[in-house]
């Protein structure tokens, strides 16, 4: 029997039903049964966060135990993995260290718990720098044992739906790092379940009113859906019956989060997405050869009821994504003229549909050949990526996730070998996907036969040829053209091994000349060139002296030093003629600390502040890129001044600061009065008629009285676009003025730009 190590009986009784559940949930699983492994690490980690409590007020231990649950129930682990969850906190939190875990459990699961304390808390703390190393480090770990991302995993997401109690401006740096990077993580990995809760509860948080809208709506309509999806199915349960196939039918709704997502980047309405019912078709194969053909036997069932889009099937079962996901979509006509997706796939694809790779480990017993190649294949792009080190994290970051959410197409070299590469993909990605050699040579491609330039997207389908010369150097703005995460480390990697060689000619050219015209070689010396050439500092210095050089070619080099010799007295200025040397413009910043804005006193980032007249004018600062005004979920940002800078919620600037220097974000809330006034854009879209836009401009300035900034017109073909800047109070003039304006004859959509 264990001890009594909470005062209170109740919580004792909590604690041990919830411990319960996990060994329950795991006694019922597929896999070995280790029981007392278990119960050993339970009893050690509880003894281990005796007395400690949760912000929430529950013992400490009921966070380890649900983290446990959620890898045993949602993700399919076993007891090695569901041992690390139980004693993920120990090490960081209390005197016990990894060596003592090893002692006691073994190196496999210390292994796991190292790698989870070094990523505890955020991936980003406060040491934003040493944060992201410790993500990469992860991502290595991650590549030798991928349990332990699934187990953060697992913490973050219990985090996420625990995060009431925390303080709103923590709320606003766990939300905004989690969909920054722990759900595309998750999708990667297959977590569809909880990726789709990730983006929800950060929806919720960062967005409250928006999210309860939505979820009113999808109430609303509910009964409506259920009455659609009831007479679309009967006539498909009736084939299947037929065909002697086991099957399930599901509704699937589209998240608020996705229905959001979508709202705000095609500007519609709730009421004008089609597509938040799905239907699911899981079945059990009729034997255990014919599950891809029972796939495909079913959708000629169904075609045979219901009419398919031509263009709107999807094979992701002779294709699977990269991150696992196998089905056949296709989009059939109800018949009350609604077109509706529906997802064919076998139980063993709907297991790793909702929980990812961890899900073949369920099917791995007795079967040694399984394919988990595709995961294979990323975990060693990632390692190639880490193999080239970044000197600047945020940069790697953003570079490992361009790859998390990107959906796949499929192309084919000129032997007709099928390659997948993500969605927006050029030409230049592909040269760089089959080999750094053809990447960093590439001068152009034939795509079908013709040629393209590097940049070419790529579309599914195509067949590639690269078309490569020895001459062909790597180019700065290749950043630009390339989108994968491997040709983009590839690009920086060169890039990086160039700079440092003309570092290393510059320097040598620079201490020669100095030498030859005794001049003293000192620091001094070095930095007033420096400064004289407004460079950061002297590796930027050397640097474009031997870029010069480079560009120059080595024969004009040796008449520059001539020219440079003949006269000594007035170096400075020589040097700067012949190597012409530009730098960077520090007068911007410079300005904007001259402005004068008052700084106030330290901001205390853990109290909200309040956006008004006086506040707004004084210490606060509207951020340039997402124009927040009065009434949007905002959030502020300290800035290295000691500003703070209002963005909204969503902006994408705000979202990365979110991820990377989440310590600097405050909430903010308004709190006007109606004085100032902010720029807001519009987008109109209608079929033109004579007297459109009188109609328009006189509604906006005649019955509403608002002030028009700017506004840009274009009709083509009898359409009727426009563009409006004007100056308002708050979100609810833009609502105002949005209703007031559906009601011209012809203007079909009146949105606000993000
Ligand atoms: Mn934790």
């Amino acid at each position: 029997m264990n001890e009594q190590l909470y005062d209170n009986s109740a919580d004792e009784q909590m604690v041990e039903e919830a411990f319960q559940h996990l060994l329950n949930t795991y006694l019922h699983s597929k896999h070995r049964k280790k029981k007392d492994l278990i119960v050993k690490a339970y009893n050690f980690a509880r003894q281990a966060h005796k007395g400690v409590r949760r912000r929430s007020g529950e013992p400490y231990i009921m966070h380890p135990i649900a983290v446990a649950q959620i890898v045993s129930e949602e993700i399919g682990l076993g007891s090695t993995s569901i041992c690390a969850a139980l004693l993920h906190d120990v090490v960081e939190d209390t005197d016990y260290t990894v060596e003592d875990i090893e002692n006691i459990f073994g190196p496999k699961i210390a292994m796991i718990v190292d790698g989870l304390t070094k990523i505890s808390g955020g991936i980003f703390g406060d040491h934003a720098s040493a944060q992201a190393e410790n993500f990469k480090k992860l991502l290595l770990t991650m590549s030798e044992d991928i349990r332990v991302i699934l187990i953060k995993m697992a913490d973050r997401l219990h985090n996420m739906r625990t995060l009431g109690s925390m303080i709103p401006s923590k709320q606003f740096k766990i939300a905004g790092e989690t969909l920054y990077i722990y759900a595309p993580l998750a999708h990667r990995l297959g977590l569809n379940k909880i990726k789709t809760e990730l983006e929800n509860l950060s929806f919720k948080y960062e967005h409250p009113e928006e999210f309860q809208q939505i979820q009113n709506k999808l109430a609303q309509t509910e009964a409506e859906r259920d009455v659609l999806f009831d007479e679309f199915t009967a006539p498909i349960r009736k084939k299947l019956d037929q065909m002697g196939i086991n099957y399930e039918i599901k509704q699937r709704v589209k998240s608020p989060y996705s229905i959001w997502n979508k709202m705000q980047t095609k500007h519609i309405p709730f009421e004008e997405i089609y597509d938040i019912l799905a239907v699911r078709i899981i079945y059990d194969p009729l034997d255990t050869n014919t599950e891809l053909t029972d796939c495909f036997n079913i959708y000629i069932q169904l075609s045979q009821i219901y009419e398919a889009h031509p263009e709107r099937m999807r094979d992701w079962i002779n294709h699977p994504k990269a991150n696992g996901y196998q089905a056949l979509h296709v989009t059939l006509m109800s018949k009350k003229g609604e077109w509706i997706e529906v997802q064919i796939r076998s139980r063993h694809m709907d297991d790793i549909a909702e929980q990812g790779f961890a899900a073949h480990w369920k099917y791995k017993e007795g079967d040694d050949n399984n394919d988990e190649g595709e995961l294979d294949k990323w975990l060693m792009t990632i390692k190639e990526i880490l193999d080239d080190p970044q000197p600047n994290a945020m940069d790697f970051l953003e570079t490992i996730k361009l790859n998390l959410y990107a959906s796949e197409i499929f192309v084919f070299t000129p032997k007709g070998e099928l390659k997948m590469l993500p969605q927006n993909c050029t030409a230049l990605d592909f040269a760089f996907s089959i080999h750094t050699f053809l990447g960093s040579h590439c001068i152009g491609a034939k795509v079908n036969h013709k040629l393209v330039p590097i940049s070419h997207k790529l579309q599914s389908g195509d067949q590639v040829e690269i078309l490569t010369s020895k001459s062909q150097r790597v180019q700065p703005n290749w950043i630009d053209f390339a989108t994968t995460a491997k040709a983009k480390a590839k690009i920086t990697a060169i890039l990086r091994r160039e700079l440092r060689e003309y570092q290393k000619n510059g320097e040598e050219t620079l201490i020669e000349f100095l030498e030859a015209n005794k001049l003293e070689e000192t620091s001094e010396n070095i930095d007033k060139l420096v400064k004289f050439h407004n460079l950061s500092d002297k590796e930027a210095l050397f640097q474009a002296i031997g870029k010069k050089i480079f560009e120059l070619g080595t024969n004009d080099i040796d008449a520059i030093k001539e020219r440079v010799s003949a006269n000594s007295t007035n170096w400075k200025k020589l040097l700067s003629l012949p190597f012409g040397l530009n730098g960077k413009n520090k007068k911007k910043q410079k300005e904007a600390e001259e402005k004068g804005f008052a700084p106030i006193e330290k901001i205390d980032t853990k109290k909200p502040i309040t956006l008004n007249e006086d506040t707004l004018q004084n210490h606060y600062i509207i951020a340039d890129c997402c124009h927040p005004i009065p009434g949007d979920d905002v959030l502020g940002f300290v800035d290295d001044n000691n500003r703070v800078v209002i963005h909204k919620r969503q902006c994408p600037i705000a979202a990365k600061l979110k991820a990377s220097l989440g310590t600097r974000i405050v909430a903010a809330y308004w709190d006007t009065h109606r004085q100032l006034t902010f720029l807001a854009q519009l987008s109109l879209k209608g079929i033109d008629r004579i007297g459109m836009l009188s109609d328009v401009t006189g509604i906006l300035s005649k019955e509403l009285d608002v002030n028009i900034h700017k506004l840009t017109i274009e009709v083509n073909d009898g359409i009727f676009e426009g563009d409006i800047l004007l100056y308002v109070h708050d979100v609810e003039d833009i609502k105002t003025i949005k209703r007031n304006l559906q009601k011209v004859p012809g203007l079909t959509t009146v949105a606000r730009i993000e």
